[in-house]
């Protein structure tokens, strides 16, 4: 690809750099250079495309927030989602049928926490027979109801964010530099010069840091630690029956917990909240004995014709952030914003998140 940066001092210096090219980096970068096409924007990663949290994503994208907050984010981000399909017609996108399965007493707040004006109903009787097919073995408590909601969407991280780097990246005066892990940000003079832990450097006007699971250790670790980010393993469990065409996602919601049909991989995905906090991305990371437990028991509840065909998953670790709200905010100077706590659902806010970083680089918040 080539390179046209300017050199100021002897150090490659851009308009725009982009820590991290997860999800969150690769939007960031997308938006800046639409907005911008001149822009030299430069994205960096400690490692090469595709390591990180956004390569192991369900990419499940249920629009609705804890709060109004969050809502707001949900919303937005599905509005830019829609943009993108839009511009972009690639973008690997589906909608997916989706039941709910929730206490009655939670109803009026799962309605609430749903953006968009969707509401859920009962399913029809013919809806219930082929859930019943489709989850063999489908039971609930008398305290809990089966509902049925609008079409989510389901969608490919990786895909997209490989879609959106090579949109975004494909042009002179834009650069991947990988394997550079940086270690220190900060202003020097009008720059902002990032150092990586090999001490080569590059400048930027401005910066966005966007390092997923890593916040805890680069460049805005102390700053996501002062507003209570903490990392946590994130697990997704892989049922082994092939579901049929059309089969729709169930989502436990008491136990934050969904059923996903993967048609590309020709299995389910059981994503369950795994307890294991303080887990960083580059220590050990295994589905353990706790998880398959936790795994085993929703689905003996819920689905038990899918036990013997739990098998195997995908793992990684997320940051999370107070209330599970991503925080976009600067870091230590108004060139440098931070973008984290995608908090298990990085993927669905991600598109609002990126917008809100450049947002507040040039001074809108
Ligand atoms: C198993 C699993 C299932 C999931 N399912 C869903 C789902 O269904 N729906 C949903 O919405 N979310 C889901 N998530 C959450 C979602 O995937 C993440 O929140 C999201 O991908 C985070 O994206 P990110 O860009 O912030 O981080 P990442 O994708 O982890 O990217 C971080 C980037 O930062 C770079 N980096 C970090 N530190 C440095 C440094 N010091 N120097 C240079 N580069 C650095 C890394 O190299 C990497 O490029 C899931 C997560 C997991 C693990």
């Amino acid at each position: 690809m080539a390179e046209r940066s300017a050199v100021s001092g002897g150090v490659p210096h851009y308009d725009l750099a982009v820590v991290g090219i997860g999800i969150v980096g690769a939007l960031t970068l997308y938006y800046a250079v639409r907005q911008n096409p001149g822009r030299r924007v430069l994205a960096l990663t400690h490692a090469t495309r595709g390591v990180g949290a956004t390569r192991l994503s369900a990419g499940f994208d249920t629009p609705t927030g804890r709060g109004s907050a969050q809502r707001a984010l949900a919303a937005r981000s599905t509005a830019l989602f829609t943009e993108l399909s839009a511009e972009l017609p690639a973008v690997p996108r589906e909608p997916v049928d989706t039941y709910w399965l929730v206490n009655r007493d939670g109803t009026a707040a799962l309605d609430e926490s749903l953006v968009g004006g969707r509401r859920t109903c009962p399913p029809t009787p013919r809806q219930r027979r082929m859930l019943a097919e489709t989850f063999p073995g489908l039971a609930h408590g008398d305290d809990e109801v089966l509902l049925a909601s609008p079409p989510m969407t389901v969608g490919s991280a990786q895909s997209l964010t490989d879609l959106l780097l090579d949109q975004a990246l494909g042009a002179p005066g834009r650069a991947l530099w990988e394997g550079f892990r940086v270690a220190s940000v900060r202003r020097v003079g009008k720059h902002i010069e990032l150092v990586a832990t090999d001490g080569s450097r590059v400048t930027a006007d401005r910066t966005v840091i966007a390092p997923g699971p890593w916040a805890l250790e680069g460049p805005v670790a102390r700053a996501a630690r002062d507003r209570g980010a903490r990392v946590k393993k994130v697990v997704a469990f892989h049922v082994r029956s092939r579901p049929a065409p059309h089969a729709p996602a169930l989502v436990l919601e008491d136990e934050d917990a969904f059923l996903l049909p993967d048609h590309n991989r020709g299995h389910w995905i059981l994503s369950v909240t795994s307890p294991d906090w303080d887990r960083g991305p580059d220590g050990p990371l295994v589905i353990d004995a706790r998880d398959r437990s936790l795994a085993r028991a929703l689905l003996a509840r819920h689905v038990p014709g899918f036990l013997p065909h739990l098998s195997g998953g995908r793992v990684f670790s997320d940051c999370f952030t107070p209330g599970h709200l991503p925080l976009v905010d600067t870091a230590g100077d108004d060139g440098v914003v931070m973008a984290i706590g995608g908090s298990g659902s990085g993927y669905r806010l991600a598109p609002a998140m990126a917008e809100d970083a450049l947002k507040l680089l040039d001074g809108r918040t």
